[in-house]
């Protein structure tokens, strides 16, 4: 019996356990391949990046890609991985028509990147992480099959985790943060749609003392994908558990399945092959890379704050509660940065926050733009938000000027002098439209003082029509609420 706490709170009852532990394929964002200068381009007509090298034609030597060796070694100092002092390439021998040297280069027993772990908060250990090279990619059309050797090279980073995720909603988090994280130190753009973030799932359940044997589930492209097909495998695990004896962990080898959208099931492909059959062994075309202290503080310093740590930090220096945390961290690694200088300027990090989860972020999603290209700078959102504050500036106000400002290169005083936004905010003028405001909607008053608190907020409608919408808004309220309260 297993007690899950969702990603929602509410606590899930499963009678085993489900153990899970992933394997991520990671394409770097290289501009051309591992060991060629093919471009990586995605889309281009079939076979038109290729080469003698990723062809695999005789004779044709690979050339190491410095800048994804860089990449991954970013992303393994990312996820807290050991970096040895040495990595090697080994051949992974193997045929299939999508790889025409009949090996792919890999790294089998020195990988860049050793034990480590990611925080989704939960720790999750990392077995390894390495490098390797993409296969080609197959169509099946009738009795057709057809060969595009484009993704043949392709830098991928392969990330094993260890079987320490215990839920079907768990694994979908894990693969969002290692995604997101990938995404925010620049390693990879993780589009699972053209193929540049992969997922195996490899799955076993515990019933008891009793576990039974692990399935891959081959190629899981969408998080949702991979969510339904862990919690139908387990389930269908359980189901032949119960039923046969048999189908015990050790007793039946380790299997590759597939994940079967449509059907809403999974299905047996092969059996797993064991690193014995693949023959792995140094690949003579390539030397043994040195790792130098330098190399690895220097990737370490790219990485920066990791998304664990802005998640503390953001709760603490700021206050701001999980919830906010969440979505601002949601916008990605700009959006705190782009925070952390907009709660400067103004002072007022709750009210800087909001704005951009929620303004900025329509703003962004309307105009398909990303923060970095945004044309309102975190320091003039600042300085809007210290005007709003200070001049007591509506929030319909405060919208106008905010849109000026995303059209106009000025600052707040500039942008609400240009549209000529005035605020009342002298006591005498708002007394005389709340008496009008409350002498016109006699119903709203009654209701007021019967105990409907929320009538105040038609009445505040009334006023601010009163004062065409230029009333100072905690002006308004403090006036309406003592003439409310006066004649009670
Ligand atoms: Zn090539
Ligand atoms: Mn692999």
């Amino acid at each position: 019996m297993s007690v899950v706490t969702s990603r929602f709170g509410e606590a899930m009852t499963t009678p085993y356990e489900t153990i899970i532990g992933l394997e991520v394929h990671v394409q770097l964002q290289t501009r051309t391949k591992l060991f060629c200068g093919c471009p990586t381009t995605f889309g281009l007509p079939p076979n038109s990046a290729t080469c003698p090298v990723c062809l695999g034609l005789p004779g044709a030597l690979p050339v190491l890609n410095r800048h994804a060796f860089q990449l991954a070694l970013r992303a393994a100092a990312a996820l807290n991985c050991q970096i040895p002092q040495r990595t090697k390439w080994d051949r992974k021998n193997y045929f299939y028509p999508d790889l025409p040297k009949g090996y792919q280069i890999s790294q089998y027993d020195q990988p860049l990147g050793g034990e480590g772990y990611l925080d989704i908060p939960r720790r999750i250990g990392i077995i390894r992480a390495h490098l390797e090279e993409d296969a080609g990619k197959l169509t099946h059309e009738g009795n057709l099959t057809l060969v595009d050797l484009n993704r043949a090279g392709m830098p991928l980073l392969e990330i094993v985790g260890k079987p320490e995720l215990t839920s079907p909603e768990e694994a979908k988090i894990y693969l969002e943060e290692m995604a997101g994280l990938m995404r925010d130190i620049g390693v990879s753009d993780c589009r699972m749609e053209e193929g540049s973030l992969r997922c195996d799932a490899n799955v076993n359940i515990r019933v008891g003392d009793e576990v039974t044997p692990i399935v891959e589930i081959k190629n899981l492209n969408s998080f949702r994908f991979l969510e339904r097909a862990v919690r139908y495998e387990a389930s269908r695990q359980y189901e032949r558990f119960q039923r046969d004896s048999s189908f015990r962990f050790g007793k039946v080898p380790k299997q590759t399945w597939g994940w079967d959208e449509v059907a809403g099931v999974t299905r047996p492909q092969r059996e797993k092959e064991e690193a014995a059959d693949y023959r792995y062994f140094p690949d003579p075309d390539l030397v043994p890379i040195r790792i130098s202290p330098e190399q690895v503080a220097a990737a370490r310093a790219e990485v920066g704050e990791l998304p664990s740590q802005a998640r503390e930090r953001l709760a603490s220096q700021y206050g701001l509660s999980s919830y906010d945390v969440g979505v601002l961290m949601g916008m990605g690694r700009t959006a705190i940065a782009y925070f952390d200088r907009a709660s400067a300027a103004c002072g007022d990090s709750k009210t800087a926050c909001n704005w951009i989860t929620n303004q900025v972020a329509a703003v962004l999603k309307e105009t398909n733009t990303t923060l970095d290209a945004f044309a309102l700078s975190a320091e003039r959102l600042g300085g809007l938000i210290a005007a709003q504050k200070r001049i007591g500036l509506s929030r319909q106000q405060a919208l106008d000027v905010f849109a000026k400002m995303i059209a106009e290169p000025l600052d707040a005083d500039a942008a609400i002098s240009a549209l000529g936004v005035t605020v009342v905010s002298d006591d005498s003028a708002i007394v005389e439209a709340v008496r009008r405001a409350m002498a016109a909607n006699p119903k709203a008053v009654s209701d007021y003082r019967k105990g409907k608190k929320a009538a105040a907020n038609s009445l505040k409608g009334a006023v601010m029509k009163e004062l065409r919408g230029a009333g100072r808004a905690d002006v308004v309220d403090r006036v309406l609420q003592t003439e409310l309260e006066r004649h009670e």
